[in-house]
């Protein structure tokens, strides 16, 4: 086990990377950040910032050299880095896992594989491959590039296969996905930390709310039966024991209009849906990250209080705070970002209640409070 007085690495300096932060250091150990941005979110509460790109061996040499053992806060580090750090010092999540995240291809097949149905997809390497996917999936459908996707970027819904054409085109003809268009009656994510020792600690549901392809706020406990619930955490876990995966992960699952439970995508990382354990639950998942590349057990993932997590995006940025910080039940949680861009994550907040439906009335108070004080200029 490695104890406080250790240090931990982390590849990336975004919010998660300086929660992460946080959270060992609250513990006593020691931080350092890899993070080619000077101003970095983690960076700069690190004990070290080494200020370099992900693939940049002397500064991955370095990494190595001054941590006792590495994570991640975001997929998209090349796999060649993870491996090279995996052969001086614990790194947890595994390249091979990371590698299984990083493409939607990978992971809806390892999903399919064990049993866990995502929605119907086709593979699409080539223009000539859209007619045969659209007939495969149906229409509508979205297109999605197979890697570096997120907050809705790099996906489209198309009606006709000529949509379907010029999306593609659109995307740069890289490597994509045809998924079908499901009908949602719910977004829900599943989030779990599990260590070498395959000791697994799993949250409950949360309900996953998303505006312009952007999360907006997590409701917790989501609001679905026991028994789907049950199986969205059966299935996460099912997926981090096939993975061996050590670390956190998070799953989204769609809930459809008919119920099924489908598996959409997985994160390999602490993930914005668990924003809400940093003050609602046991344990919160930058703890956990902490706890189990330390190879301690996982920290109990029970909830103490229905919760509602809101984020705070750029566009929302001159609010009066004062709306946010007089009432009693709300947390706020800002990532120290200078510059404010639309669609950027810039803070959330947390709002605890007795009941659920309290918790979303001021959650929503809240927000619309913060949004009539905002003032317009940036
Ligand atoms: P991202 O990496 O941007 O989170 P997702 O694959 O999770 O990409 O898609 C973003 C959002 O788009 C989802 O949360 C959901 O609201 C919607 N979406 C994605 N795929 C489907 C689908 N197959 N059917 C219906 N809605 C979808
Ligand atoms: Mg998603």
């Amino acid at each position: 086990m490695i104890l406080p007085g250790a240090t931990l690495g982390v590849l990336g300096g975004g919010q998660l990377g300086r929660m992460f932060c946080v959270a060992a250091r609250t513990m006593g150990y020691r931080t350092v950040v890899l993070d080619p941005d000077v101003r970095s979110p983690a960076g700069r509460i690190a004990d070290e910032h080494i200020c370099a790109a992900y693939d940049d061996t002397k500064a991955l040499q370095r990494m190595a050299e001054h941590c006792d053992a590495i994570t991640t806060e975001f997929e998209n580090i090349p796999a060649v880095s993870l491996q090279f750090l995996a052969t001086k010092k614990p790194v947890h999540p595994s390249a091979p896992c990371v590698q299984v995240a990083q493409n939607r291809i990978t992971e809806k097949n390892f999903a399919r594989d064990i049993g866990i149905a995502p929605a119907p997809f086709y593979e699409v390497r080539q223009e000539s491959d859209l007619a045969v996917a659209c007939a495969a999936t149906g229409l509508p459908a979205i297109l999605k590039t197979a890697t570096l996707g997120y907050d809705g970027k790099g996906q489209q819904i198309v009606k006709t296969l000529q949509q379907a054409r010029e999306a593609f085109c659109a995307m740069g003809s890289v490597v994509c996905v045809l998924e079908k268009k499901l009908e949602l009656k719910l977004e829900i994510s599943a989030l779990l930390a599990r260590n070498l020792n395959g000791e697994v600690q799993c949250y409950p549901p949360a309900e996953n709310e998303h505006r312009n392809g952007i999360l907006h706020q997590s409701i917790v406990p989501a609001r679905v039966s026991d028994e789907l619930a049950q199986r969205a955490q059966d299935s996460a876990i099912r997926l981090a024991h096939a993975l061996d995966y050590v670390g956190v992960l998070a799953v989204e699952f769609f809930i459809t209009t008919d119920n099924e439970l489908v598996f959409n995508e997985m994160a390999p990382r602490p993930h914005n849906s668990g924003h809400y354990t940093k003050d609602a639950a046991v344990t919160s998942q930058f703890e956990q990250q902490v706890r189990v590349m330390c190879g301690l057990p996982p920290g109990d993932a029970r909830l103490i209080s229905p919760v509602v997590m809101v984020n705070l995006l750029g566009d929302l940025w001159h609010p009066d705070w004062q709306k946010l910080l007089c009432e009693s039940n709300a947390k706020l949680h800002l990532y120290g970002k200078e510059e404010a861009r639309p669609g950027r994550k810039m803070g959330h907040y947390n709002v605890l209640a007795s009941d659920i439906e309290q918790a979303i009335r001021v959650a929503g108070r809240i927000f619309t409070a913060l949004e009539c004080s905002n003032r317009s200029e940036t």
